[in-house]
Formats: C-alpha cells, sequence, structure tokens
C-alpha cells in the first residue's frame, strides 16, 4: 500500500466543502443499496473509476477535470498515464453502506496496473485527495519499468509525488479561484494540513521512539505508561495553549500506524516537506525540471544509494 492517509483524511476537512455556496457543494450521492462496487462503472460522461456513474454527476466530471487537466498541464506524459485510471477504470470511489473510510493507491507489482481507492464525496478535498492518490499511482506506472524488488519506492519518498499531485491540482484551483472567503478557507485548510502532516506526525514519532526505547529498556509497558508518556510527548507540540487533560491519556490507542505500521508516520512529514522542496524549483527558472522529475519517479527504489535528495 503506497499510501497510508487513512488517518490523516479523516482528521482533515475543508471548511468551504462543507458550506452550502461554491460550485463545490456537490450533492452527496450513495450507490442504491446492495448495488455491487466496482466492475460496472463506464468510463463515459461524468462518471469516472469503478462505480463511476455513481460518484456524483455533475461533481464527479468535474472532479476529474480538474485533477486530469492540472496533471496535463504539467506534463502530457503525466496526463496521459494518470488519465488510464479513469479509462480503464482502476478507481473505486463510489460511496457504500461497508465501504472503509480514507484513501489509498494500491500497486502491487510492476507487470500489474495499481488501483485507486477513495470515498467520493463530490468534496473540493476529495478532487484533492484524488490528487493525491494518482500522484502515488503515477508513480507506480512510471516505476513499472524496475523489477519488484526496485518497484516500490522507499518510504522516504512513498509521499512525495501524491503531495506534488496534489500541490498541483491546489495551485490550479487558487489560481482559478476569485471568491477571497473560499480562498481563505483553502489557505486555512493548507495550514491545518501542514499542522496535522508535519507537527503532529513528528510529536507521534516521537512518542513510538519513546515508547519503543522505554521498551528496550524496562520491559513490557503498561497503558498507563504508555498513556504518560502520551501526554508528555504531546504536550509541547501545543505549548500553552492547550492542556492535556487526563481524558486525553488513552487516545494514543487509536492510531492505527502504532499497530500495523510502527514506524511509518514520520515518512508523512518527511515526505511532505520533500514535496514542496521539489515543487518550489518548478516554479523557478533552471534546468529543465518535468522530464528530470519524472525520471526520478521512474527510479522507483532502484537507486537509493545513488540518489540524494
Ligand atoms: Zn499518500
Amino acid at each position: 500500500m503506497s499510501c497510508r492517509r487513512i488517518d490523516e483524511l479523516q482528521s482533515r476537512s475543508l471548511a468551504v466543502a462543507s458550506g452550502e455556496a461554491g460550485p463545490w457543494s456537490w450533492a452527496r450521492q450513495r450507490p442504491p443499496n446492495g448495488a455491487p462496487r466496482g466492475g460496472a462503472g463506464g468510463s463515459g460522461g461524468d462518471g469516472w473509476g469503478r462505480g463511476g456513474g455513481r460518484t456524483g454527476g455533475r461533481g464527479g466530471g468535474e472532479a476529474k477535470e480538474l485533477v486530469l487537466g492540472s496533471y496535463q498541464r504539467f506534463s502530457k506524459r503525466a496526463g496521459d498515464l494518470v488519465g488510464e485510471f479513469f479509462e480503464k477504470p482502476w478507481i473505486d470511489a463510489a460511496l457504500g453502506d461497508h465501504k472503509r473510510g480514507g484513501a489509498f493507491c494500491m500497486g502491487a507489482t510492476p507487470s500489474y496496473h495499481p488501483f485507486v481507492m477513495m470515498n467520493y464525496t463530490g468534496k473540493l478535498n476529495d478532487a484533492l485527495t484524488l490528487a493525491h492518490e494518482l500522484g502515488h499511482g503515477l508513480h507506480d506506472r512510471l516505476a513499472s519499468k524496475q523489477t519488484i524488488f526496485d518497484y516500490h519506492p522507499p518510504l522516504t519518498l512513498a509521499e512525495t509525488a501524491s503531495v506534488f499531485g496534489e500541490t498541483l491540482t491546489f495551485d490550479r484551483i487558487m489560481a482559478e479561484e476569485r471568491d477571497p472567503a473560499i480562498r481563505l478557507s483553502m489557505l486555512c485548510d493548507q495550514v491545518e494540513g501542514a499542522f496535522a502532516t508535519v507537527f503532529r506526525q513528528v510529536s507521534m514519532n516521537r512518542f513510538e521512539n519513546a515508547v519503543h526505547t522505554r521498551r528496550r529498556t524496562e520491559g513490557e509497558l503498561s497503558p498507563e505508561q504508555l498513556g504518560e508518556i502520551w501526554q508528555e510527548v504531546l504536550q509541547p507540540m501545543f505549548g500553552d495553549s492547550l492542556e492535556l487533560t487526563e481524558d486525553h491519556k488513552p487516545w494514543w490507542s487509536y492510531v492505527g500506524h502504532f499497530y500495523f505500521a510502527p514506524g511509518y508516520v514520520y515518512a508523512y512529514a518527511c515526505g511532505n516537506l520533500l514535496a514542496l522542496s521539489v515543487y518550489r524549483p518548478y516554479h523557478e527558472p533552471g534546468p529543465p525540471f518535468v522530464s528530470r522529475y519524472l525520471e526520478f519517479l521512474a527510479a522507483g527504489g532502484s537507486a537509493r544509494r545513488a540518489v540524494r535528495v
């Protein structure tokens, strides 16, 4: 799984997305009860992805144009590769009563295409999520010439292409949006996203580090001790603006990454900062950026010793 953005997404929401005004307040649509997800979706019209015809009518078409157009403007080759996800279709976006939340892109092997799973509700944030996951998809498609051993990027690069793609779409929206309230809302979301992705993930990484270190030196830790470490590590993130109370103590237990992917959370902070630092030269004069960037993604995990980013 090349994206574990589930907790991150569940904690994020775009203020404008829940508003009633603007083109992004598309109606939430659900598939008919019992309707199978996947396989039945068409690729034409406004529908896209698996179950595409049920993903939200006009909204689905606008999100597709917004995201795909952003990739196409960046590079025709990138646009063509991303376009395949809509045409085949390799995206499961329809809502379902028993479908899991969040979003991810799964690239299994170089010889088989990746799939994107998400829950499309017609919000602006869903368009950014789509751009994020298709960034992973683009990365996987470009790296498909690698062997199975070098196909997956190292953890340090796992979130680079996704955040880069998301930024392409975000910048396009900001360039075209004229409503100051929506622009302000989008910028606030970016600030909150940076807090959730950088400060919070670093704090969580420090919690993991403290827990594993103490486990090695002191032996098995009790839930009470884990709660105390959780408080100690997270309180500095808020400074004196917030006091974490006793009720916050057991909340370490809700972070699934601590169980299924120990040591992973730092990749969100690292990937986010790296993607933004890679994005900057795209807008600056210098050697041709696009071809070098696509070449970098195509290396997958094959150049981990040679490449210093
Ligand atoms: Zn991701």
